[in-house]
């Protein structure tokens, strides 16, 4: 049976350590649902609707290289309403260091308190990528630093868009 895993984040922006596990959650899934969360409590840079356009453009090269299908969505409650809604069996969620393990096993239990049913599974960040975080990213590109090791080309014209910067 085809499994279903189901990505949330809120990708402002997508950077290259989403992609990193999007990449690799093709080895554990044959569709994925990149969940964009519009109600984090926390102000977007990039409207949801971009962040939705920007990870169809970026993750597309990953579809063709490994057959993963990859649907987008975004979700305004809880991330195992939304995974239950796209028939999702798994929750996946990437781990960078020892704050998002406290974090994300505290959260991946309680959603497991939710949901039985929907297992969430955590996938180390590779080395190459742990370090980046799209907050950081934001701070950097607002300081008018270079985010291009960080981010994807078509990322950082909105990034630079939503700052009102001229593009690279
Ligand atoms: P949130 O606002 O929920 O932290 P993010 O979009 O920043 O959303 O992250 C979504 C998920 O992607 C989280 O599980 C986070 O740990 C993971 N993630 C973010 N950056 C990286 C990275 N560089 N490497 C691996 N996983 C990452």
């Amino acid at each position: 049976m085809a499994r279903t895993g189901f990505y949330p984040g809120s990708f402002d922006p997508v950077t290259y350590g989403h992609l990193d596990i999007i990449a690799r959650a093709a080895r554990i899934v044959d569709k994925l649902i990149l969940g964009v969360g519009t109600h984090h409590g926390k102000q977007a840079l990039i409207d949801a609707e971009t962040r939705i356009r920007l990870l169809e453009e970026v993750t597309k090269p990953i579809s063709e290289h490994t057959g993963l299908k990859i649907a987008f969505a975004t979700f305004d409650g809880l991330a195992v309403d939304a995974a239950r809604h796209h028939h999702a069996g798994l929750i996946v969620r990437g781990l960078r260091d020892a704050s998002d393990f406290d974090y994300e096993v505290q959260m991946g239990q309680m959603n497991g308190a939710m949901a039985p049913d929907i297992e969430t599974v955590f996938l180390a960040a590779s080395p190459a990528t742990r370090m980046i975080a799209s907050s950081l990213v934001k701070q950097i590109a607002k300081m008018g630093g270079d985010v291009s090791l960080f981010i994807p080309r078509e990322a950082q014209a909105a990034v630079d868009a939503a700052l009102k910067k001229p593009s690279h």
